[in-house]
């Protein structure tokens, strides 16, 4: 390889690190969550609404049950009414117990008529908030768009930024012969983002790491074409 190529390797390096680094930027956009908390927050209000349906269906069932009962319990006065008039019943006593009756049965469906009443505003109520919660649907499914709508402007900027590198890395490896690039790609993968180290000063800058004297004396003597590796990290190295 010229010493050209080195350089372009060394570039693609450049290249394929601002990549990684705009990947995880796309993946970690302030946007992105942003969006989950206002779909968290709309579902938050979502499964309200559905307990509070839930909860709605239960008290109309029990007003219902009420009012049967109720109508029952209206028949039932005026049949003993009308029997306590009707002059069947003619016995002092008797006349009484039937009264009494009759006064008791109108107890119960005034206790029946106050709880109606309180199912009725308890219904009531879960309609005011039905109500909220529906305005508050609707914020939230406006603030889950607008949010949406944010995060993708951002990662069609850094998507862009992608693209942009993408090409430039494209350029430079375009002039590299593949066999190094190959040996460059694995070694990537492998040594977690860095392949290709300067040798400077007889250490290696991927690792750090002085060559031993004899190492460095073969480097030294290698033809410029050829690809040297650091013996202490495996990094292909470029001669400077
Ligand atoms: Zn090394």
């Amino acid at each position: 390889m010229s010493d050209d190529q080195f350089q372009r390797l060394l570039s693609v390096q450049d290249h394929d690190t601002r990549i990684d680094q705009l990947r995880h930027r796309f993946e970690t956009l302030p946007e992105r969550a942003a969006l989950a908390a206002s779909q968290r927050a709309r579902q938050q209000i979502d499964d309200r609404r559905e307990a509070v349906q839930v909860r709605r269906l239960e008290l109309q069932r029990n007003l219902k049950r009420n009012e049967d009962e109720l109508a029952v319990l209206e028949d039932r006065i005026k049949r003993e009414n009308d029997r306590l008039y009707s002059g069947e019943v003619t016995g002092t006593r008797e006349l009484l117990t039937l009264q009494e009756e009759v006064d008791g049965l109108r107890n119960r469906r005034s206790d029946m008529e106050n709880n109606a009443l309180e199912l009725m505003e308890a219904i009531e109520e879960i309609d005011a908030e039905v109500e909220a919660l529906a305005a508050g649907s609707v914020a939230a499914e406006a603030e889950v768009a607008g949010s949406r709508e944010q995060l993708a402007e951002s990662e069609t900027v850094v998507q862009a930024e992608i693209d942009q590198e993408n090409a430039a890395r494209s350029t430079e490896a375009a002039d590299i012969p593949e066999t190094a690039l190959a040996s460059y790609e694995d070694l990537r993968n492998r040594m977690g983002g860095v392949a290709v180290a300067r040798l400077r000063n007889g250490t290696c800058e991927g690792c750090h790491l002085g060559l031993s004297a004899m190492e460095l004396d073969r480097i030294r003597h290698a033809p410029a074409d050829e690809v040297c590796y650091c013996e202490e990290c495996g990094r292909i190295l470029v001669r400077t």
